[in-house]
C-alpha cells in the first residue's frame, strides 16, 4: 500500500502521517474509520409513563412490605385494603405470635415488588391487582 502526496506527489507508505519529501499531511487511506455512536431508536413506539401509573409507589411499597410488612403498610400503599387489614389484624389479634410470618410475607413481596420492573410491577399490582405475591 502506497499513498501520494498531494502536495508534492512523492509516494508514501501508507502508515506515514506527513509526507517524507515535503512533510505535508498525507491523506489517510483505509483502516481508520471513526467510531459513529450508535444511532439513537426514534420512533421505535409509544413510551409508556409506567410512573403515572402507578410504578412510583413500587420503591415505597416495597421498602415498606420490607421494614413494616408486619402491618400491611405495603398493602395499603397499593389500595390494596383488604389484605392490609388482614396482615394487620394476624399480627395484632395472634399478640404478635404470627407478626413473624406476616413480616417474611412482607419481606418476600417487598422483594418482589423491587426487583420487577416499571412495566410489570404495574401490570401485575396496579393493572393486575395481584393481592398476594
Ligand atoms: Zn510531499
Amino acid at each position: 500500500m502506497a499513498v501520494f502526496c498531494t502536495k508534492c506527489g512523492a509516494q508514501n507508505e501508507d502508515y506515514l502521517q506527513n509526507c517524507a519529501q515535503c512533510q505535508a499531511p498525507l491523506p489517510q487511506t483505509g483502516g481508520y474509520q471513526p467510531i459513529q455512536p450508535p444511532t439513537p431508536m426514534y420512533g421505535s413506539g409509544p413510551i409508556q409513563d409506567w410512573q403515572a401509573r402507578g410504578a412510583n409507589k413500587k420503591i415505597a411499597a416495597g421498602i415498606c412490605g420490607i421494614l413494616v410488612g408486619t402491618f400491611g403498610v405495603h398493602k395499603f400503599i397499593l389500595g390494596y385494603q383488604t389484605e392490609g387489614i388482614i396482615m394487620l389484624l394476624v399480627s395484632l389479634l395472634s399478640c404478635g405470635m404470627l407478626a413473624i410470618v406476616m413480616q417474611i410475607i412482607g419481606i418476600v413481596e417487598g422483594i418482589m415488588y423491587l426487583t420487577k420492573s416499571d412495566e410489570d410491577f404495574v401490570r401485575t399490582y396496579v393493572e393486575g391487582r395481584k393481592g398476594w405475591f
